[in-house]
């Protein structure tokens, strides 16, 4: 706000001095102080897109301090958490068309409260499309989806997930420069009680403390305590893929949809993943994993759904689905 209100001053005053200074150079033939000013706000746009006070910052060796976690804030509330075994999440024959491809068809899915149910299938099969209709992101062409017992269709990606369900993407979204802390936090936002106009304000710091706090338990919770503080994107990608997690826990959901969090990882990072999932399953947390690496899988999760051009073609037990004709044939071409 201050940044606002200052930058405004300063063009307005600027504006001024350049119609009293440039007729004075050039005559006053021309509207020269236009043309000035209109370069001098591309130079500006171009060098210094941030705005001016990043250029300043770097020249005076000030940090800005780490944003401090107080142990005495009062603990967000939690949700009640739904009963083990309790069916949470149902797709009934979800069928989602893109012009002439169909990308699902008549998919049909439920989870239940505490497991992992992994969603399968060689590239393209439909996967993360499925991912977009149950999360709300996208809408079914036909079909519809329960979340706890109410239809998806018509909340916001934003309602879902109030509800309890939460989501990372195939690709790692983060925001590079503010630290581990600061990105957790921002998948608390929703529990936060102030609006936009007393946060501008800093009138919500008491919430803000109560945010960072619940971030910074989540933050442990996933084993990245000793990196609180560290700038997100100088994480390692299993690390931040990690944090993702820790982002979505943050909002208190029953339900995890991780989107192929185990690619691009490598051994070691994957099987620290694997045993966060297990943790998160052990606590009561129902977790739904699109995954194409069987491996890691097969060991990890209770139940396998395999898609294949949109359609489901298996579903089972990990050791039923491994001997299925159909996925082997999806995966190795026949045997
Ligand atoms: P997967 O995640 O299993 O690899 P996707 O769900 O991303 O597969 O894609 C399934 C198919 O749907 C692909 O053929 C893809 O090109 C197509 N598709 C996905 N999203 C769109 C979209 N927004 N518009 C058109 N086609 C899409
Ligand atoms: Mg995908």
């Amino acid at each position: 706000v201050w940044g606002a209100l200052v930058g405004a001053g300063v063009i307005t005053v600027l504006k001024q001095w350049l119609q009293d200074i440039l007729p004075k150079l050039f005559g006053s033939a021309g509207h020269y102080e236009v043309i000035v000013f209109g370069l001098m706000m591309i130079i500006v746009l171009h060098r210094a897109r941030d705005g001016l006070w990043p250029l300043l910052a770097r020249l005076v060796p000030v940090r800005a301090e780490p944003k401090q976690i107080d142990p005495k804030a009062e603990p967000l509330p939690r949700k009640a958490q739904p009963p083990h075994g309790e069916t949470i999440l149902e797709a009934r024959e979800v069928t989602r068309k893109f012009g002439g491809l169909v990308a699902n068809n008549a998919m049909s899915l439920s989870v239940k409260a505490g497991e992992i149910l992994a969603l399968i299938g060689p590239n393209g099969a439909g996967k993360s499309t499925m991912f977009n209709q149950l999360s709300g992101v996208d809408t079914p062409t036909s079909g519809e989806v329960l979340f706890r017992g109410k239809s998806v269709a018509g909340h916001s990606s934003r309602e879902i997930a109030a509800l309890g369900m939460s989501r990372t993407f195939q690709h790692v979204r983060l925001l590079p420069k503010m630290s581990v802390l600061e990105n957790v936090a921002i998948g608390a936002h929703m529990r936060g009680s102030r609006g936009v106009l007393p946060a501008a304000w800093r009138l919500d710091r008491a919430d803000e403390a109560r945010l960072l706090r619940e971030a910074a338990i989540q933050v442990e919770r996933v084993g990245l305590g000793e990196f609180m503080h560290t700038e997100a994107g100088s994480l390692a990608l299993g690390q931040q893929r990690i944090l993702e997690i820790a982002r979505a826990l943050c909002s208190d959901p029953c339900l995890l949809l991780l989107d192929e969090p185990a690619a691009g990882l490598r051994l070691k990072e994957k099987q620290a993943l694997s045993e966060l999932l297990r943790r998160l399953k052990s606590e009561g947390m129902a977790v739904l994993i699109v995954e194409h690496d069987m491996d890691f899988v097969m060991n990890l999760v209770d139940r396998v759904v395999v898609m294949e051009f949109g359609e489901k073609i298996a579903e089972g037990l990990p050791e039923e689905v491994q001997q299925d004709p159909a996925v082997l044939e999806a995966y190795l071409g026949g045997v």
